[in-house]
């Protein structure tokens, strides 16, 4: 066997997830590979609202954060429909930031530390071998290693059986543009609409990014059109129509994902560790699925370096995983499922936002807690 296509860690996937376990793997001297179908810098759909829970950890990688300048983001206005608007504080609050300029800084740490990264690569089998030896397989050749990662995101690739699941009630559609829009930067806003909801905030380079998730009936009512769509079903929300038709586009095109669903998955599968999306996707409305799949990276990357220092088997490494993971987030996606369910109904979020607004200060933001975990 060619000893050069030999890892201890293959990780499927760079992702944030997947980026930020290739670098802490890297940074403790172990050997990683890790393999991404796109090449970057590359756009991506995303509210890319990070919660502050994850500044920390992210400059511990490398990310200059500080230096960046970035949009911190502590005020949260939520509309209905008709235009009626709930402020709130956000407690801990976050910070924006683009896919693009985030996830091409981690792929430079990562080959800065020794990951090899194999990027324009897509995995497309794993086999477990003899002495926890796997196979992977991918569109540029064949590599071995002792453990396998899967941060391959919210699609299930074919190798992975995972077992069978209910179909989702709703299928989603997410639309991502970068604008140049009149809103103060420390400011998010969620505005709902029929079927969906629409986020905008401030990232870097002065520009904001609006990002909204609809229900695929609005699309196929709409022949397919996103414009189409957008004018006939996004406008109905005032705030929605200044946005989209008083602000310079820097994307005219949008980004597009389809399929896009919330559900908890499973933390292996086939010998296979699952994180970030692909172990389970919190609503996007929560602004914190970034921060999960960092975080699940960072609970990932120490049980790895406990099982190849020896410390823990292989089956030690799966349960404490799993226990770990459960601990962190299971309750935080089914908070988000919950409060998925009241957005994207134009009469049922009206009485939502009217009610929490009529109630004493402090209850919204316990609700938002609910979704978010701690610093790490
Ligand atoms: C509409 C929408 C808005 C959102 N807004 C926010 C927000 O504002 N804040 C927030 O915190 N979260 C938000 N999220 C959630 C957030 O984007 C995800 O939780 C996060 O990106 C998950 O990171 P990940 O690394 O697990 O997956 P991803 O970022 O999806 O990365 C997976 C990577 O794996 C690669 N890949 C897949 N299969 C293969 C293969 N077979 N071989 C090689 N490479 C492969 C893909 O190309 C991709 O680069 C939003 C999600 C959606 C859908």
């Amino acid at each position: 066997m060619d000893n050069n296509n030999q890892y201890q860690c293959a990780i499927v996937g760079g992702g944030l997830a997947g980026l930020c376990l290739s670098i802490q793997l890297a940074k403790s001297g172990k050997r990683v590979v890790l393999f991404e179908k796109n090449t970057y810098p590359f756009h991506r759909v995303c509210g890319e609202y990070i919660s502050m829970e994850s500044w920390g950890f992210l400059e511990s990688l490398g990310v200059p954060l500080t230096a960046l300048n970035l949009p911190k983001i502590n005020s949260l206005g939520i509309s209905s429909e008709s235009g009626f608007m709930l402020n709130a504080p956000l407690q801990l609050g976050g910070f924006g930031i683009s896919r693009y300029n985030l996830d091409h800084y981690l792929s430079t740490l990562a080959v800065q530390n020794g990951v090899e990264l194999v990027q324009d690569c897509k995995v497309v089998g794993v086999e477990s071998g003899q002495q926890n030896n796997s196979r992977v397989e991918t569109t540029r050749g064949v590599y071995f290693a002792e453990m396998v990662c899967g941060s391959y995101g919210k699609y299930t690739p074919t190798f992975v059986n995972e077992p069978a699941r209910q179909p989702p009630k709703t299928n989603y559609v997410g639309v991502k543009y970068h604008i140049e829009a009149d809103l103060p930067a420390n400011r998010i806003e969620l505005h709902n609409f029929e079927g969906g909801y629409c986020g905008i905030s401030k990232v870097d380079q002065g520009w904001y990014c609006i990002c909204y998730l609809t229900d695929a009936a609005n699309l196929k009512k709409n022949g397919n059109d996103i414009k189409k769509m957008e004018a006939n079903v996004l406008y109905k929300n005032p705030f929605l129509k200044k946005y989209f038709t008083q602000s310079a586009f820097v994307t005219p095109q949008p980004q597009v994902v389809s399929n896009v669903g919330f559900t908890k998955k499973q933390t292996s599968q086939g010998g296979i560790l699952m994180l970030g999306d692909a172990a389970g996707a919190i609503s996007p409305l929560c602004g914190n699925g970034m921060s999960m799949a960092m975080r699940s990276s960072k609970l990932l990357a120490a049980q790895l370096e406990s099982y190849f220092d020896g410390a823990v088997s292989r089956q030690q490494l799966l349960d404490n995983y799993q226990t770990n993971w459960n601990a962190h987030f299971a309750f935080r996606l089914r908070a988000g499922r919950s409060l998925q369910t009241l957005f994207g109904k134009t009469h049922l979020t009206e009485l939502a936002l009217r009610s929490l607004n009529a109630l004493p200060g402090g209850i919204t933001e316990r609700v938002i807690k609910l979704t978010h975990g701690n610093v790490f």
